[in-house]
């Protein structure tokens, strides 16, 4: 753009400065001219003049010759004497003999003068030549006779012709109208003939700086004309190729929408560079996965799209309401991963507006679809951050935007949630507790406590629980409610897991060396389950601790074991295979089918401990854990009851056959040092409770 604007400016400098260069040469030229013209002139007068005076001495001398009138020569002297430059004059006769001449001037050379003369009578003609010095006449005297004589009569120069100095003076005002009235014509000329070039200068530079829709406007049939419209056409198809490749590289090609480069910039271009306030609304299906597993990425793909359009007939009705005025910014839908999508609504300012566009939302995704001719329903959950509200710039807003979908994320599906500044603490203090885990792992700073499990039957110890606890500082033991969350969030769960896993076989494998055959139970979160290599860590983990594999259960929980069950299935086959047992963890909780899950690979049913805590006073916790007793008994499943607290929650168990229970009634998870001396006590056949001492127990509650 500097550059171009250089060459403008040169441009402009270069053809004022010649068009003024022109005029002024043709004012000096102008005056040069006149001043000879002039000089010419005053020349051609002066020789006229002289002309006139020697004719009219000849004629005046005729007279004075024939009769030897010496005064009248003498005054014909004298009146010739006062005119100007004359230098000399003298009188010849028909011979060309000096006969008389003016006695105070003197010739400078008489013999060239002679020649003049004797021409003069010979051709009967007034002769006269000129030289630097001089301008001499010689006209014939006549009488009746004819030629008597001559007059000769020479002029300086010098007197007579005026230097072409002052010729060139008296023209200097043509060479000064010329150019007063020169420049400002041809720079008005030059103004005109610059102007196209001018335009011409300006789009190309907009052009430059990427405004592809600048057009030049020159008018007429000549070269600019069809320079500008050769220049019209170019950027024209620039534009559209542009556009063409603006299109393939920030829209998404399955839903029309904007993608995630489109999005971005535009949300930096409206909260950055605008700072015009309005809200952002992040969009996020809900289990979209497991329908997309369910019917096929083809199906998927048609939802994705049908979700898209619902999308924008929601925005184009907010678009038409919120830009009522002109003045708002046209709102931005984009889809930014899968099932995830994101609304720019400029100008929705107040948190009512905001909730209606949320609901909005809701209620089109959540309107009845089709999947491989079965009907689908759609259900998604809403981030809402406002701007500059919220945050004042793109990057903060869009953390803001991520907090609020995670809050609404852990309140279930079909719902949105604003933005709250509680969250960013929320968030900072899940950053925090993330980093200090990484550092605990590195320093071992977990550990694991070993939970017994009782049989039922006769009070033994049957098996434990790994249950992994973070010891921050000695003394200070923090349980799983306080990290394991944030620890599946970030991924952190895989070390834990596996550390917990392996942990828990080496210290089984260690009591069954030394004659102690206890099964060790290891909790397993989704994201571990999910890893394409899960059975093949298991196996080396069990190949590397030396664990016999029917010591080893892994607990599922019910959620896990019915995202993808078809995956549970090629997962569990191989280790089942070997010998490894697989519960189903906090049964009860998932609200599955209990037909479906009786159907998968399992081996154990483990009841959630809040149907035990509730089912001493409440009806129907405890229906529902005779029936879970009943059909497990009846399919050939073990039972674990969870959470016994109290002989009166042992003795319901036990009347109603449960295989085995785990309880702070028992034991509370222990470290491994004191779960072994647990073990060598229950050998010597000292186990906490014999059945018997339940049997008045066991009267009350039934
Ligand atoms: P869970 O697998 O259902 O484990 C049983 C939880 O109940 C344990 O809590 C245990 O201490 C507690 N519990 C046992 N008996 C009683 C009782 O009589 N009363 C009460 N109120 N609670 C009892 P904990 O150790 O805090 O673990 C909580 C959850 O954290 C576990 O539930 C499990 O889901 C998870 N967890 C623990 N360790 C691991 C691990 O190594 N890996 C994974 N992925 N998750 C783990
Ligand atoms: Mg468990
Ligand atoms: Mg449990």
């Amino acid at each position: 753009m500097v550059i171009l604007a250089k060459i403008q400016e040169k441009l402009a400098a270069k053809a004022a400065l010649l068009f003024f260069c022109a005029v002024l040469a043709s004012a000096v030229f102008l005056v040069l001219l006149g001043a000879m013209a002039d000089q010419r002139f005053a020349k051609n007068q002066e020789i006229y003049k002289a002309k006139t005076l020697v004719f009219s001495a000849a004629s005046a001398a005729a007279g004075a010759i024939q009769n030897s009138d010496a005064g009248g020569l003498n005054r014909l002297y004298f009146n010739l004497g006062q005119q100007k430059g004359v230098s000399s004059i003298f009188i010849t006769d028909r011979n060309a003999q000096v006969i008389s001449k003016a006695e105070h001037l003197s010739p400078n050379s008489l013999q060239s003068d002679l020649t003049l003369v004797r021409e003069a009578i010979q051709k009967n003609l007034l002769q006269w030549r000129l030289s630097k010095n001089q301008l001499g006449f010689a006209a014939p005297v006549h009488s009746d006779t004819g030629v008597i004589g001559a007059v000769y009569l020479s002029l300086l120069p010098s007197e007579l012709f005026p230097g072409f100095g002052v010729f060139v003076v008296k023209n200097l005002w043509k060479g000064l109208a010329l150019i007063g009235v020169g420049l400002p014509m041809a720079l008005l000329v030059f103004g005109r003939l610059l102007a196209p070039i001018k335009e011409l200068i300006i789009v190309a530079n907009r052009a430059a700086n990427g405004d592809l829709s600048a057009r030049v406007d020159i008018p007429g049939r000549d070269e600019f004309s069809v320079l500008a419209n050769s220049l019209n056409l170019m950027l024209e198809r620039m534009k559209s190729n542009m556009d063409r490749t603006r299109w393939l590289a920030y829209g998404d090609s399955l839903t029309g929408l904007a993608n995630k480069t489109a999005f971005t910039e535009r949300l930096r271009i409206l909260v950055d560079g605008n700072k015009a306030p309005g809200s952002l609304f992040l969009i996020d299906l809900d289990g979209f996965k497991r329908l997309n597993d369910a019917y096929g990425q083809e199906e998927g793909d048609l939802l994705l799209q049908k979700t898209g359009q619902r999308l924008r007939q929601v925005a184009s009705g907010f678009m038409s309401r919120l830009n009522a005025d002109g003045k708002v910014p046209p709102p931005v839908l984009a889809r930014l991963s899968a099932d995830e999508f994101a609304f720019i609504a400029p100008g929705c300012v107040s948190a009512p507006m905001a909730q209606d566009i949320a609901k909005n939302i809701l209620d089109a995704i959540s309107e009845p679809l089709e999947a491989s001719g079965q009907p689908v329903r759609l259900s998604a959950r809403i981030g809402i951050a406002m701007y500059p509200h919220d945050a004042g710039d793109s990057k903060t807003l869009l953390n803001s935007v991520n907090f609020a979908i995670d809050v609404a994320k852990e309140n279930g599906g079909g719902n949105w949630q604003f933005f709250e500044p509680s969250m960013t603490q929320a968030a900072i203090r899940r950053i925090t507790l993330q980093n200090e885990m990484r550092r605990a792992l590195k320093n071992r700073e977990f550990i694991v406590f070993y939970q017994p499990k009782i049989n039922v039957r006769d009070g033994s110890i049957s098996g434990c629980e790994a249950l992994v606890r973070w010891q921050k500082a000695p003394g200070k033991i923090l349980s799983p409610g306080a990290f394991i969350d944030v620890a599946e969030e970030t991924g952190l769960i895989n070390e834990i897991g596996d550390y917990v896993l392996r942990e828990a076989c080496r210290a089984a494998a260690k009591w069954s060396k030394n004659g102690h055959q206890c099964p060790v139970a290891v909790n397993v979160s989704a994201l571990q389950f999910s890893r394409e290599n899960f059975t093949q860590i298991v196996g080396a983990i069990l190949e590397e601790t030396g664990l016999s594999h029917e010591l080893l259960e892994l607990e599922l929980t019910e959620s896990v074991a019915m995202t993808n069950p078809e995956r549970l299935m090629e997962q569990v086959a191989p280790l089942r295979d070997r010998g490894v047992r697989f519960a189903i963890d906090d049964f009860g909780t998932g609200h599955s089918s209990l037909a479906y899950l009786t159907r998968l690979p399992f081996d154990v049913f483990k009841i959630d401990q809040s149907f035990v805590r509730e089912m001493t006073e409440d009806k129907h916790a405890r229906v529902i854990v005779q029936t879970v007793l009943a059909m497990a008994e009846s399919l050939g499943y073990r039972t674990v009851a969870e959470g016994v607290e109290t002989r009166e929650h042992f003795a319901f168990l036990q009347l109603h056959c449960c295989d085995y229970v785990q309880g702070y009634y028992f034991s509370r998870p222990v470290p491994e040092t004191d779960f072994i001396d647990l073990l060598a006590h229950d050998k010597k056949g000292k186990s906490h409770k014999q059945p018997e001492q339940y049997d008045s127990d066991l009267r009350q509650i039934a």
